[in-house]
C-alpha cells in the first residue's frame, strides 16, 4: 500500500511566487485602507479575483462582546494649503500624510492653531509616521519634520474631505474545506494603508497560502480571515461562537517580508501542535530563528488567545512589529520588502502545513525484534552521512510507530527534519511494514 505524505512545498517554485507576491503588494500600495471603507472592501475585491472569498459586511452600530462596529470612514481628498495656494501638505500624494479615520475639516488657521494636529518623527526627519484615531473623533496630518520645519507662520486652508456615517466593517473570509472538519485557521490584518511589511506583507503571504491549498487535497479545512486590526477579530469571533470549536491550529501572519529571520511568537498554550510544528520547521531549516513565548502584546493573537476563546494560535512573523525603526512610517515601503523573504515566509509556511497535514499515527507491523530492512531493499546500500540519516529515520519510525507516537513525536524525539521521516513512513508503508492507524 502506498502512503503518500502532504508535500505542498514541493509544489511551490520561490522565485515565481517571491514575484508574484511582490506584485500583488505593489498593486494594494496606493489604496487608503482604514478599519471601514472603500479602501478595505476594494482590497478584499482584489484578492477575491483570484481566491474563493465571501465578503462579510457588518452594520455600524453592531454590538460585538465589548465593543460596537465604528461608523465607515472614507476620504476622497485632504490637504493643507499656504497663502499662495500651493499644497504644503497633500493626501494624493501620500495617503499616510492624514491621520487614519480623522473626521472631516474645514478650516483656515494659523500654524500655532494647526500645529496641535500635526505629528512627525523628529528623530527620522525624512519619513511620514502613519497615525490613527479609531475610537474617538478628531483629525490631523503626518508629515515629515523636515516639511513641517518649512512651515511659515502664515494662514493656512485646512481641508479633510472624509466622511464618517452609519455604514459596515468589512471582512474577507476563504473557507477551503479538507477531509475533515476541523480547521487550521489563517489571519492577517488588512486595515493600514500605503505601508508593506506591516501589513501588506502579511496579505500577499496568506493569499499565496489560500491559493496553494485551493488547488490541492488537504485532510484540514483551512480558514483565511482578511479582517481589519483588532475589531476585525472580534466581530469575526462574535459571529463564530460555535465555529470556533473546530479551530484545532492558527498562525497569525504578519511583518513576513522584511529581510530579519523568521520570528515566531507562542499561542497561550506554549506547547499546542502548531507551536511545535513551527519550532521543529525552523530548527530544521538550519536559518537562524527566534521563537518567544506567549505574551498579550502583539496583533490579533491578543483576540484569538483572549482567555474566552484560548485558541491554539500563534503568530508568525519575521522582524516583530515595533522592531524595525521603519515600522509604522513612509519607510515600511516597498524596498522594506523582498521578493525572496516572501517567499522564504511562504515555504516555511507551507512546511508547518506540510508537518501538521502529516501528523499521523502509524503502526509497525513487525514489532517484535528489529525487522530485516535489507531483505527488503530498505536498507541503504550505499553507505555516507545522506545514507546514514535515512537509515536512522527508519530506525526511529519503526520504533515508535506504536500508535501511541505521531509523525511529530517521532520528529521531535529524534531530532531528525520532517522530510526525512516522510520519506522513511512511504518507504515502510510501501514495504509492508507500517500501517497509518485511526486516530
Ligand atoms: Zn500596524
Amino acid at each position: 500500500m502506498e502512503m503518500r505524505l502532504s508535500n505542498l512545498r514541493s509544489l511551490v517554485d520561490d522565485k515565481s511566487a517571491g514575484s508574484e507576491m511582490l506584485e500583488l503588494i505593489r498593486e494594494l500600495f496606493p489604496i487608503c485602507r482604514s478599519i471601514t471603507g472603500n479602501g478595505l472592501r476594494e482590497s478584499i475585491a482584489r484578492l477575491g479575483e483570484f481566491l474563493p472569498l465571501i465578503t462579510h459586511e457588518v452594520a455600524t452600530g453592531t454590538k460585538v462582546f465589548d465593543w460596537t462596529v465604528p461608523k465607515e470612514w472614507n476620504i476622497r481628498d485632504a490637504y493643507i494649503k499656504d497663502d499662495t495656494g500651493r499644497r504644503v501638505v497633500d493626501f494624493q500624494q501620500n495617503n499616510l500624510h492624514v491621520v487614519n479615520y480623522s473626521a472631516p475639516v474645514t478650516a483656515r488657521m494659523s500654524l500655532s492653531e494647526l500645529k496641535p494636529h500635526l505629528h512627525s518623527l523628529p528623530q527620522r526627519p525624512d519619513w511620514i509616521p502613519y497615525r490613527t484615531s479609531y475610537y474617538s473623533e478628531s483629525w490631523g496630518f503626518c508629515l515629515s519634520q523636515r516639511d513641517l520645519e518649512r512651515l511659515s507662520d502664515t494662514e493656512y486652508e485646512v481641508v479633510i474631505d472624509s466622511t464618517l456615517h452609519d455604514g459596515s466593517l468589512t471582512y474577507g473570509e476563504c473557507i477551503l474545506p479538507g477531509r475533515i472538519d476541523d480547521e487550521f485557521l489563517i489571519s492577517v490584518h488588512i486595515c493600514h494603508p500605503s505601508l508593506c511589511n506591516d501589513n501588506l506583507s502579511g496579505v500577499a503571504v496568506a493569499a499565496s497560502l489560500a491559493q496553494v491549498l485551493a488547488t490541492t487535497s488537504h485532510r484540514y479545512t483551512y480558514r483565511f480571515l482578511f479582517v481589519p486590526g483588532t475589531i476585525g477579530p472580534i466581530v469575526w469571533l462574535f459571529r463564530n461562537q460555535e465555529a470556533v470549536q473546530h479551530v484545532k491550529h492558527g498562525l497569525v501572519l504578519a511583518c513576513v517580508g522584511d529581510r530579519g529571520s523568521i520570528n515566531y511568537k507562542r499561542s497561550r498554550h506554549l506547547s499546542a501542535d502548531i507551536d511545535r510544528a513551527v519550532e521543529h520547521v525552523l530548527r530544521t531549516k538550519g536559518a537562524p530563528f527566534e521563537v518567544r513565548d506567549f505574551s498579550p502584546y502583539g496583533y490579533d493573537e491578543r483576540q484569538y488567545c483572549s482567555p474566552g476563546f484560548n485558541l491554539p494560535v500563534g503568530s508568525f512573523r519575521r522582524t516583530p512589529h515595533g522592531e524595525y525603526p521603519e515600522y509604522h512610517t513612509s519607510a515600511d515601503n516597498l524596498e522594506l520588502v523582498s521578493a525572496s523573504c516572501l517567499a522564504d515566509s511562504l515555504i516555511t509556511l507551507l512546511e508547518v502545513i506540510d508537518l501538521i497535514e502529516s501528523d499521523l499515527r502509524f503502526l509497525n507491523l513487525s514489532p517484535m525484534g528489529e525487522p530485516q530492512l535489507g531483505r527488503r531493499g530498505l536498507f541503504p546500500l550505499v553507505g555516507g552521512k545522506a545514507a546514514k540519516a535515512e537509515q536512522l529515520a527508519l530506525l526511529w519510525v519503526l520504533n515508535l510507530s506504536d500508535s501511541a507516537n505521531s509523525v511529530l513525536d517521532i520528529a521531535e524525539r529524534s531530532g531528525l527534519p520532517f522530510d526525512q521521516i516522510r520519506g522513511a513512513i512511504e518507504a515502510l508503508t510501501a514495504g509492508g511494514l507500517l500501517e497509518r492507524t485511526p486516530r
